[in-house]
């Protein structure tokens, strides 16, 4: 008889539900399975719940944010073994493609996701009591003891993802670097920025709170409820614009205001996930100004999070001041409503 454990599952209609189901078990050598401690909700997970993203079922379980402690482990599985505490990458690549071997892990050939449905290699969620972790040697990172458990949860997604749509322009110390949106990626970005010793930071966002969190991170907060941000930022860098900018809204106005904040020969970095098919671009004015546009796609985690997960280490950057809120993981349908009601900026789940 199959075990039962508790995990969130979607319930259709933009809904969760917290519901029995069957525990995970090895599959393969390669395998190890988590108790998961600690579980965060993130914004793709709302995708998720709107029908956004196809090859969801009713009854799947969710969630790719996780740490934990390793309760078993495959024969093939030697960096992590049994009651160590990871965090996992959302990202499940094969570790055997072209792209894993170049350590392009986010373009792997068959990339799975956690609680990401069946076209994401239908792996179940770590919203949930246990999480069966594939190549575990790639996925798993052990967390030190000393390491708070709120802090390395972010290393698995969004601070990593943060890190690497700032890394991938390589802003130098001395350089002007700017973050549109101030969600839980761009303040990540903003996080990374600053850990990276980036001097001159801004923040633009319309949210006051929001803003609020970015000045405490160490950024000038720039509100476009109230002024012209461009013109600002254009005041602030010698009339010259940004040397970087890092675009994370993920829509056409925010791409726009990119390329009017970014001085002559400077690099936009775009992290926010657009969906638009078609996208009007100021070619000749583009072409001119030699701008750098560098698109993030779905963030480079493995490839990248050594040097992101030092920088958590170290407590250079501290994500868990972001978490708004800890709730049992029964009270999960609570947790999705606030964040997706923005009466919360991240909200994570106890098992
Ligand atoms: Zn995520
Ligand atoms: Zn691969």
């Amino acid at each position: 008889m199959t075990e039962a454990m508790r995990a969130v599952v979607f319930a259709g209609d933009g809904k969760v539900a917290v519901q029995e189901v069957a525990r995970p078990g090895l599959e393969g050598e390669g395998d190890a399975l988590v108790r998961v401690t600690l579980a965060g909700i993130c914004g793709s997970d709302l995708h998720l719940l709107h029908g956004r993203i196809p090859g969801m079922e009713v009854g799947s379980t969710i969630g790719h944010e996780f740490v934990g402690e390793v309760v078993e482990a495959g024969e093939g599985v030697t960096a992590v073994g049994v009651g160590d505490t990871v965090v996992g990458s959302f990202t499940v690549p094969c570790g055997k493609c072209w792209y894993c071997a170049a350590r392009l892990f986010n373009h792997c050939e068959e990339q799975q996701v956690f609680g990401y449905g069946s076209f994401f290699g239908d792996l179940g969620g770590a919203q949930a009591e246990f999480v069966r972790v594939p190549h575990a040697d790639l996925v798993l990172r052990k967390v030190g003891d000393k390491q708070s458990e709120q802090r390395m949860l972010f290393a698995g997604d969004v601070f990593t993802t943060g890190f690497y749509g700032v890394d991938q322009v390589s802003p130098g110390k001395d350089e002007s670097l700017v973050v549109i949106g101030c969600g839980p990626v761009g303040l990540m970005a903003i996080a990374a920025a600053a850990a990276l010793g980036v001097e001159q930071l801004f923040a633009v966002d319309s949210v006051e709170d929001r803003l609020a969190l970015a000045a405490g991170m160490g950024a000038r907060a720039i509100s476009t409820r109230a002024t012209n941000a461009a013109t600002q930022i254009q005041d602030a860098t010698g009339g010259r614009g940004a040397d970087v900018v890092v675009e994370c809204v993920g829509a056409v106005a925010a791409l726009e205001s990119a390329l009017e904040m970014v001085r002559p020969g400077g690099r936009i970095s775009v992290v926010g996930v657009h969906s638009d098919f078609v996208w009007e671009m100021p070619l000749n004015l583009t072409f001119v100004r030699g701008i750098e546009l560098k698109f993030a796609g779905i963030a480079n985690i493995l490839g990248c999070w050594d040097r992101a997960v030092a920088l958590l280490e170290s407590g250079a950057a501290r994500p868990e001041q972001l978490i708004t809120h800890e709730l049992p993981l029964d009270d999960a349908a609570e947790g999705y409503r606030l964040f997706a009601e923005h009466e919360a900026l991240k909200v994570v789940l106890r098992p």
